[in-house]
């Protein structure tokens, strides 16, 4: 049962990223599951190159540095010809009303006065993404259901209409992980696309950077350490992050702290303990272009072998050869 999780690397990899994603990719992923940097996906807007590229081989160093499975990992572009090749298939077995009903489109293009063509049709690159690398189990969170449920139908219309190639794939909720915050505004999930520098631990941080941001963490006037996320959403956020850091619970890690500003060192220490060997490997990596380049060419030598034939027949059984 092959499980597919993608990252798109819009931003640099944060906090959340690390303890809600990444760290169990790397702890507990199946020998078959797939992990990619989706750089495709981060051009549906205007972009800069340099600036995509740049991140694409941060996102992939932090992935190889947490210890994710090298074997297992590729950058979507690598594999550019075998998911566009799909992408085209699955594009003319795509109607239009369906890539239009999607909600993430709909929210998207809404006030843009020039929306690109990418933002219309990404869902279906999504399908070959999913399709191509015969995916049974897709982990995503519930604005990408509608797009997996996309994934499905072009499955099923593809298979009846021109004959059985791909799994149809399922999604499924991915395992709890931490949620995490953003220090500056706790009412917010803390994310890579927001522009709250202060509010958002990257993983590339320096252990001052993250002590700083840490100390500016907003918090309320109570003075009172408790674990209530509803009424202190700041100081069950920092101790979330203590608890997840520590493999803990809040409620354990809350003893022994008495005040807000020990409850702050403390976070900040957990998170400068659990991010700096992967921060520390993560710029060994990106000095080593030689070693990082190996390890891309690799993955996507994996990912091409293990597809390759899924794309041929595709391409066979829609009377391309
Ligand atoms: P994204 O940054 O939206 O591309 O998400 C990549 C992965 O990180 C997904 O599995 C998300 O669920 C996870 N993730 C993103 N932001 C957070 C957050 N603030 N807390 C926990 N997990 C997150």
């Amino acid at each position: 049962m092959i499980k597919l999780s993608g990252i798109t690397p819009s931003g640099t990899a944060h906090l959340g990223n690390y303890l809600g994603a990444i760290r169990r990719w790397a702890t507990r992923s199946e020998p078959e599951d797939l992990y990619f940097v989706s750089n495709m996906h981060a051009m549906t807007t205007k972009h800069s190159a340099e600036e995509l590229r740049l991140l694409t081989s941060h996102q992939l160093a932090v992935l190889v540095a947490a210890g994710v499975p090298k074997e297992q990992l590729f950058v979507q572009s690598d594999l550019m010809r075998e998911h566009m090749a799909l992408a085209w298939i699955l594009e003319c077995t795509c109607t239009f009303g369906e890539a239009r009903r999607m909600i993430q489109f709909k929210e998207k293009s809404q006030g843009s006065a020039s929306v690109r063509l990418g933002l219309l049709t990404y869902p279906v690159l999504m399908a070959a993404d999913i399709l191509l690398h015969g995916t049974a189990r897709v982990p995503v969170g519930e604005d990408q259901n509608q797009h997996v449920e996309l994934a499905r139908t072009l499955a099923r219309r593809f298979n009846t209409d021109y004959g059985e190639v791909f799994v149809v794939p399922e999604a499924v909720l991915p395992e709890a992980g931490a949620r995490v915050r953003s220090l500056s505004d706790p009412s917010r999930k803390m994310s890579k696309s927001i522009s709250d520098d202060g509010g958002t631990v990257y993983v590339l941080d320096e252990p001052d950077v993250i002590r700083r941001k840490f100390r500016r963490a907003m918090t309320d006037s109570r003075n009172e350490v408790r674990y209530a996320p509803d009424e202190q959403p700041g100081v069950a956020n920092l101790l979330d992050i203590l608890a997840a850091c520590q493999d803990s619970t809040p409620e354990h890690v809350i003893q022994g702290i008495g005040s807000y500003r020990d409850l702050k060192e403390a976070a900040a220490e957990a998170v400068v303990t659990t991010l700096s060997p992967v921060r520390e490997r993560a710029l060994e990596l990106l000095e080593d272009k030689v070693e990082l380049a190996q390890i891309r060419q690799e993955g996507a030598d994996h990912a091409r072998k293990r597809s390759e034939e899924r794309l041929n027949q595709a391409i066979f059984l829609a009377g391309l050869v």
